[in-house]
């Protein structure tokens, strides 16, 4: 039997799709939802992406802890690190896949993007989401009024996003892109690519807002 969603959650283990994830979740708890996490193997990330395979599986298991079940989890990996580096968006490459999943599940009527307001401050970003819009209603075949895109952080900023997740999800994301090794092979954040930078500037505007947040 084919399982029915509501709609499909694009998840990395990263704070804004995180935050995306739980708000829509515990906003509609009687709908379920196919959370869907693109593992991708790109050559330049490695290490990033086993910290955000980590963060997937420990956030999922903390929110069936608390009791939000309304979901199903699906996984996929592409690795194209032959490819040298990556000739595509990361987020080109997890819509398109969540696109074919859509395609696979005709019940599913809505896509959840974790865009944050801070996003759309940056240059560049109407295209990239223009591009993104693009693909996903090519690929799943869906007019607007089949799939709708939606925004639940749009108006947030990063200290809202941060905030809006209770402290022990908070505490298992992660975002950064660049992780650097530590002692016991364990990895730290680089605090220097873009999304370490706007966390540790919010750290600092907010000092004891995150507590236990690195
Ligand atoms: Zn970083």
């Amino acid at each position: 039997m084919t399982m029915t969603y509501r709609g499909i959650i694009p998840f990395s283990g990263g704070i804004d799709s995180t935050a995306a994830l739980y708000t829509t979740l515990t906003e509609y708890p009687n709908d379920t939802w196919l959370v869907f996490k693109v593992n991708l193997i790109n050559g330049s990330a490695a290490s990033r992406t086993i910290q955000e395979e980590l963060a997937v599986n420990a956030i999922l298991d903390e929110l069936r802890a608390m009791g939000i079940q309304n979901f199903r989890y699906k996984r996929l990996a592409f690795d194209y690190a032959q490819l040298g580096s990556p000739p595509v968006w990361d987020s080109e490459v997890v819509n398109f896949a969540a696109a074919t999943c859509i395609r696979a599940n005709p019940s599913i009527g809505e896509l959840i993007e974790g865009a944050i307001a801070d996003d759309y401050l940056q240059a560049g970003f109407d295209d990239r989401l223009a591009k993104i819009e693009k693909i996903l209603y090519l690929v799943s075949e869906k007019s607007r009024s089949e799939l709708q895109i939606k925004f639940p952080l749009q108006h947030k900023n990063k200290y809202e996003v941060m905030k809006l997740l209770p402290t022990a999800i908070l505490n298992l994301t992660w975002s950064c892109r660049y992780p650097e090794g530590d002692v016991n092979w364990q990895l730290q954040r680089c605090h220097k690519c873009a999304t370490c930078q706007t966390i540790d500037q919010t750290l600092e505007q907010y000092p004891n807002a995150f507590e236990g947040f690195e």
